[in-house]
């Protein structure tokens, strides 16, 4: 093939900015983020400011004319990038971290450069083989049956929605059952999809916020009594509230008995079956049918990317579109387009990331940092039984959650410790509401996070100052 003249005259940048500007702009950005990810850990784990002070230093009026970008990159990075929960800190512990690699920042940023698409195979084969790859490794990676299908979307709640969607279109709607602790876009997606209250079944769960199986089945028993379907159910393996992963086997037998779809939400936990404890703990989990999981969780990947895996041709028959504009001539029915497992058609790559980290580390160096943050969790429990009198457990560490609370004192002082240390900036932990009382909760899956930044952080909440 010739290659093509490169005119003298077209600009290198869409816009008109000259390349020599673009260099310099783009190492600048390389610089700051650079600068961000080496001094994490003496800046601050979150920071939040007033709505008009943002506003003063972020608003203004429309930018009809150019101005100077290294003006611009500053306000995002100081004002904009500042003020946030930073997911990557080393004692950031509260809802669930994103402590992103490097590696997986680069792939991002390369597929973002190339304006890279996996929407169909005709126009985007090299990024939807590289999709499809990922989705293996995850696919192997959990242990699911060779064949398994799936999709890279936005994160966990587009996860969920896609795979309820996905079923309902395959087997009609009926009665889905989560527990209490099921992760409340799962309730949301049921909603959007229309879902009545009717077939929507919140099951109890117990003393160790599992879902309890016999409850399950009476419900089953009692739905099919009233004349209602059962579709399917839903259990979380790795719960966002303690850690706790439904008892998946007896989930899994009762749903191959009552021909129930098994839809596992391991959006957290489920990273943990790279390691051998965290398989044990979420045996049970190969079985389903589908499974969320979050790799801009514990995959250390930034966001946006969630994955679903699920039973192959289920998504094609529910989100296939074929529009007169869309068609290409496609020569082999191993030519993929992925706009047609799922609900997104102009779609970015978000496999590349996950390709370039897993290949760039290895995946044995997941699974260490997997297995630190179990371990650590597991120091923090340690550390909290050896202070009885100011410490009460509430919930033991479970792949890399631990809860906890301070012998008597009240929800409200809870809450407003957790707040002190977060407006120290110092660490962050959440508060949650467990067996209807406010508890403190710490999440641990940075691999940057040392035994000493546990004791800190607990010594802070405990002695009542930031
Ligand atoms: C985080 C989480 C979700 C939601 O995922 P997003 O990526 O925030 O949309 C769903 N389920 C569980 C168990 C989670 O921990």
């Amino acid at each position: 093939m010739e290659k093509p003249v490169v005119s003298a005259q077209r600009s290198s940048d869409t816009l008109g900015m000259e390349v020599e500007e673009m260099r310099r702009l783009a190492y600048a950005v390389v610089d700051r983020v650079i600068d961000h990810l080496a001094d994490r850990s003496e800046e601050t784990a979150i920071a939040a400011a007033e709505p008009q002070t943002l506003l003063d230093a972020l608003g203004g009026a429309l930018p009809e004319h150019a101005s100077n970008p290294d003006e611009s990159l500053d306000l995002l990075t100081n004002v904009a990038l500042k003020h946030q929960q930073h997911g990557d800190h080393p004692r950031y512990f509260a809802r669930v971290p994103g402590p992103s690699s490097f590696a997986g920042i680069l792939g991002d940023w390369l597929g973002i450069g190339f304006n890279g698409i996996a929407a169909s195979w005709a126009g985007g084969s090299g990024l939807s083989t590289v999709e499809l790859v990922v989705i293996d490794w995850l696919r192997e990676l959990m242990g699911l049956p060779q064949g398994t299908e799936g999709i890279l979307v936005s994160g966990g709640s587009q996860a969920n929605l896609t795979a309820i969607a996905a079923v309902m279109k395959q087997r009609g709607k009926g009665v889905v059952y989560l527990s209490d602790q099921t992760h409340s876009c799962v309730y949301r997606a049921l909603v959007t999809l229309g879902f009545g209250e009717d077939e929507i079944r919140v099951i109890a769960t117990d003393a160790q916020f599992r879902l309890c199986v016999s409850t399950l089945r009476e419900a089953i028993t009692q739905d099919r009594a009233l004349q209602r379907k059962p579709l399917m159910v839903v259990a979380t393996a790795g719960t966002t509230n303690t850690g706790a992963t439904d008892p998946l086997d007896a989930v899994a037998d009762l749903c191959e008995q009552e021909s129930l779809w098994l839809h596992v939400d391991g959006a957290y936990g489920a990273p943990a079956a790279l390691t051998d404890s965290g398989r044990r703990y979420l045996h049970g989990m190969q079985r389903a049918d589908s499974l969320v999981i979050d790799p801009h969780k514990w995959l250390f990947q930034p966001y946006d990317t969630g994955c679903l895996l699920i039973r192959p041709g289920v998504l094609e028959n529910a989100f296939t579109m074929d529009p007169e504009y869309l068609r290409d001539v496609t020569a082999n029915s191993e030519e993929i387009d992925l706009r047609n497992r799922g609900l997104e058609l102009t779609r970015r790559s978000r496999a590349l990331k996950l390709w370039f980290s897993f290949r760039t580390y290895g995946v044995a160096r997941f699974r260490e940092a997997i297995q630190h943050s179990i371990d650590l969790a597991e120091f923090a429990e340690a550390q909290l039984r050896q202070d009885p009198l100011r410490w009460e457990l509430v919930s033991p560490a479970q792949i890399g959650i631990v809860c906890f609370a301070l012998g008597g004192q009240s929800d409200d002082e809870h809450r407003r410790r957790a707040k002190t240390l977060a407006d120290s900036g110092f660490a962050c932990v959440s508060t949650t509401i467990l067996h209807g009382r406010t508890v403190l909760r710490l999440c641990i899956i940075n691999p940057l996070t040392t035994e000493a930044d546990i004791t800190d952080t607990l010594a802070r909440l405990g002695n009542n100052h930031a």
